[in-house]
């Protein structure tokens, strides 16, 4: 329920909060002038005064997408989304090429994986999804948006290097948002490698190993030898199951866009990941600020799909401009998707006027 302090009750009713104060005691409510007092005393205590309260509806945000809840019956697993994470030169790139190049089977249809920010490997018949884009940036450009789509994070920490700056970050980014986080100790080929001094290093940041009583999975890998890769990927699936990722594929589609650009031909792409429910072609969509109706959909092996389901990644087409990493596609009427876009781009325009409204203000204070 809603509250007010009794100073800005008081001013509001243009008397002072000691007055209202004093009400209030005679009330028998002991009130400092700091003090949030809620809606049916503040109510009486005006009236005291001879002044109506009135309760305001609550803000609505005519952009929001009210959240659709899904009958527990109808969740089915699903398979992780990965995101690799740690210090410059640590061997995130060469990771993720390693496990694309080891883990997508030759004669799956496409064979070879198309660059569209996400892929999909298969482990001992499971999926598995990993984000593309490495590095912290990308993680907290989606948060910053309030998008989560990472499920488990792998944090690659160079066996002769140690934990780093960017690898600590990496460890804090990943627990304000929750997300558990399996250790991959690379480069264990190199001479130099230690990957025991690793462990104790990570244990200075809450990262405890199994063996010495902790929970955390940490697995030596060398990216460049193909080492433990297959390790490191039963225990991402190990960790998934734990977590029982699920989601319901029979709804209309929500998804994150984990990339977009402008095409000169084909016009704006983006890659989704779907996060729950089935995206379709034909089905309209608003996506940040952009609505569309879903022309066409690739998959990352560039295979031209109809539909995709929870954790698939494909790049769609339709969308009238491009919109931004970490936006969130919700599927809606055609007329309703249109017109939340054209109210978002709305609000940032009205925001955008009142900032430089502030800044002129700001300015001309400066002056003075
Ligand atoms: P990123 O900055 O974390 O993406 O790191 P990169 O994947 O670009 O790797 C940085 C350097 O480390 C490159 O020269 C890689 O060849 C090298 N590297 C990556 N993994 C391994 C590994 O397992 N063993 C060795 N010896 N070198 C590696
Ligand atoms: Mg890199």
């Amino acid at each position: 329920p809603e509250s007010i302090a009794v100073k800005d009750l008081a001013s509001k009713m243009s008397y002072t909060a000691a007055e209202v104060v004093k009400k209030l005691f005679m009330m028998g409510v002991m009130a400092t002038i700091n003090q949030e007092i809620d809606f049916d005393t503040a109510a009486l205590v005006a009236s005291e005064f001879g002044v109506t309260c009135e309760e305001l509806p609550p803000d609505v945000d005519p952009t929001e997408i009210p959240e659709v809840e899904d009958d527990p019956k109808s969740l089915k697993l699903r398979p992780p989304v990965v995101t690799v994470m740690g210090h410059v030169d640590h061997g995130k790139t060469s990771l993720l090429d390693c496990i694309r190049n080891t883990h997508v089977s030759a004669h799956e249809a496409g064979g070879i994986t198309q660059h569209i920010g996400a892929y999909q490997v298969n482990c001992k018949g499971k999926k598995i999804v990993f984000l593309d884009t490495p590095g912290h940036e990308a993680f907290t450009a989606m948060r910053a948006r309030g998008a989560q789509i990472t499920d488990i994070a792998i944090l690659v920490v160079a066996a002769d290097d140690g934990v780093m700056p960017q690898t600590v970050e990496a460890i804090n980014h990943a627990k304000s948002a929750e997300v558990p986080i399996i250790v991959a100790i690379n480069k264990i080929d190199k001479p130099g490698a230690n990957p025991d001094h690793v462990k104790q290093e990570l244990m200075e940041h809450g990262l405890v190993p199994e063996e010495y009583g902790g929970d955390t999975i940490m697995v030596p890998v060398s990216a460049k030898k193909q080492l433990g890769i297959d390790d490191l990927l039963e225990n991402v699936l190990l960790v998934a199951e734990v977590e029982e990722l699920k989601a319901n594929p029979n709804r209309d589609a929500r998804g994150v866009i984990v990339e977009a650009k402008l095409d000169k031909g084909r016009g704006p792409v983006a890659t989704v990941l779907v996060q729950n429910g089935t995206l379709r072609i034909g089905d309209s969509v608003v996506c940040g600020t952009t609505y569309g109706k879903v022309r066409a959909m690739v998959d990352d092996r560039g295979n031209n799909v109809k539909k995709a389901g929870p954790s698939v990644p494909v790049e769609i087409l339709g969308l009238n401009d491009v919109p931004e990493a970490g936006d969130v596609l919700a599927v809606l009427e055609e007329k309703q998707a249109r017109s939340i876009a054209e109210a978002r781009i709305e609000r940032q325009r009205t925001k955008l006027i009142k900032s430089k409204k502030v800044s002129l203000d700001d300015l001309f204070q400066q002056i003075q």
